[in-house]
């Protein structure tokens, strides 16, 4: 009988920790509540989707949208119409609590501040209520100007006084997650920007003070950090999930309409199906006398680009409504890609 002999590896790399993790692989059923961080687009839809695929019970789980508008009550500047009714469909869909969020006057409040201090927080809480915060303390300052296309967070103010801030504000202030572990979802994928490749897919949340005397415990977890595009399409059609109304027409990111990394087709096709919030926009780059984009006003992008074709009446009717009154679950056979799958990528970095 022969001996096989087996060369004994030094190290077996399969082993070895992804080294953007800074604990390892996460214990996934080990928390109180489960925050998905939902903007409507479809990496974020598709992180509470890889929850209940992973079998975390409705019961934690709830979806947090920070408004970039301002409250209900503010004008709409930057974010499509449809976007609340949107997510207040998926959370019915899916029996799940929803929860907004807010800087009072949104992003349009910080980059038209001069000499004040930056606005308070607003968030919802269990029960109905809405908590007000911040405002009160800081520098005053002047901004006047558009958030900065940019990965630095500091100059890109909008990703972080309307979004970042507001959640991490949402979690300090409710004293429902002291002595809880708390899991914060959120739906950067590395595919989309060289900046987002080098996040973590697990850490601790900015908010975290388990070590404190409130002993919050808050981990911040991208559980589609390595999807590719293909998997999230397929994880929606999985789900039959339809998209945000925005892919429909053809765009293939979807967070604010009128995001600051969109391209000539995005603003040709936004002037063309919403003139008024066009000209809003225009409007407010002709009183900072800023533009939006380096070296070339709304207009000039927009006369660069096409608007889609897929823009028709009706899908524009429906992005461009305060409700949605369609079927937001579909049986996968019935489930179709959107136009804007798999289009150019822009969006934040
Ligand atoms: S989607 Fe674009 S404009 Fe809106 S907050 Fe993010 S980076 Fe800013």
């Amino acid at each position: 009988m022969t001996t096989e002999k087996k060369q004994i590896a030094l190290f077996d790399i399969t082993d070895a920790p992804d080294p953007r993790d800074k604990f390892g692989e996460i214990d996934l059923h080990s928390y109180d509540h489960y925050i998905v961080a939902i903007s409507g687009g479809k990496d974020s839809v598709c992180c509470l989707l890889h929850l209940l695929e992973n079998g975390v019970p409705r019961s934690k789980i709830e979806l947090w949208h920070h408004r970039v508008d301002g409250g209900k009550d503010e004008p709409r500047v930057w974010d499509w119409p449809v976007t609340d009714a949107y997510l207040e469909a998926l959370a019915r869909a899916f029996e799940l609590p929803l929860y907004y969020s807010w800087k009072v006057n949104g992003i349009t409040g910080e980059m038209m501040r001069r000499n004040e201090l930056t606005k308070p927080t607003c968030f919802e809480v269990p029960g109905g209520h809405t908590v007000t915060t911040g405002g009160n303390r800081g520098q005053e300052s002047t901004r006047r100007m558009f958030p900065a296309i940019s990965p630095d967070m500091s100059k890109r103010f909008c990703s972080s006084y309307t979004k970042i801030d507001v959640g991490s504000k949402a979690l300090t202030g409710q004293t429902r997650f002291c002595n809880k572990r708390t899991l914060f979802i959120t739906g950067e994928r590395a595919e989309e920007s060289a900046n987002r490749s080098k996040y973590l897919r697990f850490e601790p949340h900015r908010s975290d003070r388990r070590e404190g005397r409130l002993a919050r415990h808050v981990d911040a977890w991208r559980p589609v950090l390595d999807w590719s595009e293909a998997d999230i399409w397929a994880c929606m059609k999985r789900w039959g999930v339809q998209p945000h109304p925005a892919y429909i027409l053809g765009y293939s990111r979807c967070s604010c309409a009128y995001c600051i990394f969109g391209s000539a087709n995005n603003f040709a096709t936004l002037r063309e199906i919403d003139a008024q919030g066009f000209h809003q926009m225009a409007a407010i780059e002709d009183e900072l006398g800023h533009t939006m984009k380096h070296g070339a006003s709304l207009h000039q992008v927009a006369d660069a680009g096409k608007p889609y074709a897929a823009a028709t009446p009706e899908r524009v009717a429906l992005a461009m409504g305060t409700t949605y009154d369609q079927p937001i679950i579909v049986s996968p056979d019935q489930w179709e890609l959107p136009a804007g799958a798999y289009g150019v990528n822009d969006g934040p970095q």
